[in-house]
């Protein structure tokens, strides 16, 4: 840790001064509000040794990050039969894209686009009582961080200004791969992307994907091996959207990003780290988060590859 340490403060203030060119996500009202300054950024490792710098203990709206989540729930569920719904392509589309899936036939191509994670909240809604509830639980025992809430001004907001998310879902519903009422499923959806965490926290509740032997505070294990062997690979291909390639030959590990600027990285056998800084890419993606997740596996040598 006391090596991770001094390089993250290194890079951490290197960062801090490169020019911004990203953009903070508007398109979601509520979001616009956040402080577009802010950066922190949290290693923990598989020892649970943890480290932050900057505003790690600040929370934002962690957005497509919930969808690691949501996928590791329903495939808990489904186990396999899950492939029949959401394939496990890289989609090399803009993560909100409709175009594949008519092609396609209703099948999106992974479950970290929108019309993924759709559908994925759609089997949830077929094995949870409360969903919104249910889930939210689901996430406070895997990070064991029993504080975790959704914010409801984010979900809101994004409920009225959703249009593109109403479209997908309704055109799924049209080929028969949404099998719940769909207002049902989108105010799901906006509600699990309405989750907050700090950095600190997403570095946590990940963990399971990092190391074989986790089990929560009960003793549970969340996935078997296997199954965290084929998350980490989708992260890996499809965690990016259109710029998942650029992740990996950038930064070399499997991760998820979201547009309120958080990325968490996992490296398998050793740590996770999460990265905010709310102005993204042209793709979506944190500017200052994929440069410094990229000067940091350079600097430590710990990519995958
Ligand atoms: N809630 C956002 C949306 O559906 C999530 C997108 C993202 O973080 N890439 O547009």
């Amino acid at each position: 840790m006391e090596n991770y340490k001094k390089i993250i403060e290194d890079i951490y203030l290197d960062v801090k001064n490169v020019n911004d060119i990203g953009k903070v996500a508007n398109y979601i009202p509520e979001l616009a509000f956040v402080d577009s300054n802010s950066f922190g950024i949290n290693i923990t490792t598989i020892n649970k040794e943890s480290f932050g710098i900057g505003d790690f203990n600040t929370k934002f709206s962690i957005q497509s990050v919930s969808k690691v989540l949501s996928l590791t729930l329903a495939y808990k569920f489904e186990g396999a039969k899950l492939w029949e719904r959401v394939d496990v392509e890289p989609s090399g589309n803009p993560f909100n894209s409709l175009l594949q899936l008519e092609a396609d036939l209703g099948k999106p191509r992974n479950p970290f686009i929108n019309s993924g994670a759709i559908v994925i909240c759609d089997v949830l809604l077929s094995h949870l009582e409360n969903p919104k509830e249910d889930f939210l639980e689901f996430c406070r025992e895997v990070s064991n961080i029993p504080t975790l809430e959704y914010n409801e001004k984010v979900a809101q907001s994004e409920k009225s200004s959703g249009f593109r998310n109403t479209a997908l879902c309704n055109f799924i519903k049209s080929f028969g791969n949404i099998k719940n009422d769909v207002d049902a499923v989108l105010d799901f959806y906006f509600h699990m992307c309405s989750l907050e965490m700090t950095c600190k926290e997403l570095s946590e509740i990940v963990l399971y994907l990092a190391d074989d032997n986790f089990t929560t505070h009960k003793g549970k294990r969340i996935l078997t091996m296997s199954q965290a062997k084929r998350v980490n690979a989708i992260l890996l291909t499809c965690g990016f959207y259109d710029e998942s390639g650029e992740f990996a030959f950038r930064v070399g590990l499997p991760g998820k990003s979201g547009v309120g600027g958080g990325i968490v990285a996992i490296h398998p056998d050793k740590y996770c780290i999460a990265v905010w800084s709310p102005k993204l890419n042209v793709k979506g993606n944190s500017y200052k988060g994929m440069l410094f997740l990229e000067k940091f596996t350079s600097k430590t040598a710990s990519s995958i590859f």
